[in-house]
């Protein structure tokens, strides 16, 4: 995956800004700090940061998954070295993992005698998340799963299999598309195609990109909005888009 765009140069820029950013950043992502503030009736950082990504994804997708996120820039960096493409069976064991989350953190929560306040700062009191060496054991355990999950699975391995932030963003878009309502979108003219594939070949998220161009149906639960498939086609065959649902 070359990068040759200046839009690719700065989402790269970007994403290793937040990797190195991650140590701070655990706590707000964390699906562990959750529960534990639902242990105690608190509504803690991460479970605003996820409803956000949910709310922000009815106009811009997952975005947050190609241009944010600190774990993005560690598989991509993944990909560099293990390029294989991730199959449709891997994608769909993030949502097991995400049910039972969401079950175990509804326990709590009802013991806890429902939420009662919030507390961004709920176990991160010194706005850094990493700070003692336990918890860097918690930071490098991520980090390790991630990198392993990358270069195992394929391309982004852990976003597909494991990431329990991603449903909450697939689920925000799948409204948008339902309510039919305006948003970042990636649009395809088939017509001037050449059937080159690159745009598949350049996908980091393992997507049928030409195929999708075909049908001129550039939606997917996977498309992370990248533009990887924008910048990369010589023929500008797609580009972005902030419309209503193509199909
Ligand atoms: S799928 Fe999860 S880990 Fe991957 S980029 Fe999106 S939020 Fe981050
Ligand atoms: S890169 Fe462009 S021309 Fe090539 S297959 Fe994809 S959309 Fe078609
Ligand atoms: S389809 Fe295009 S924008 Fe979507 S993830 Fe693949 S390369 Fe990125």
């Amino acid at each position: 995956m070359k990068i040759r765009s200046k839009r690719q140069r700065i989402r790269w820029i970007i994403l290793m800004s937040t990797m190195l950013l991650f140590p701070a950043l655990l706590n707000y992502l964390s699906p562990y700090v959750i529960i534990m503030g639902a242990s105690e009736g608190v509504v803690n950082g991460s479970m605003l940061l996820f409803g956000g990504l949910f709310l922000s994804a009815l106009a811009l997708g997952r975005g947050w998954c190609a241009w944010v996120c600190p774990a993005a820039g560690i598989g991509e960096m993944c990909a560099i070295a293990q390029p294989k493409t991730v199959g449709r069976k891997p994608r769909w064991i993030k949502w097991g993992v995400w049910v039972i989350w969401l079950g175990v953190i509804t326990a709590f929560v009802l013991a806890a005698g429902g939420y009662q306040r919030v507390d961004p700062l709920f176990l991160t009191e010194e706005f850094v998340s990493v700070t003692h060496p336990q918890q860097y054991i918690i930071y490098y355990s991520v980090l390790i799963s991630i990198v392993v999950l990358s270069l195992t699975v394929g391309k982004r391995g852990f976003c597909h299999t494991v990431c329990w932030m991603a449903p909450f963003m697939i689920l925000g878009r799948k409204l948008s598309n339902v309510l039919r309502s305006p948003a970042l979108r990636l649009w395809a003219d088939s017509q001037v195609c050449t059937d080159c594939e690159v745009c598949t070949r350049n996908c980091p998220m393992s997507l049928d990109v030409h195929t999708m161009v075909k049908l001129e149906n550039m939606e997917h639960m996977d498309c992370i909005l990248c533009g990887h498939c924008v910048d990369g086609c010589t023929k500008n065959v797609i580009r972005y888009t902030f419309a209503k649902p193509q199909q």
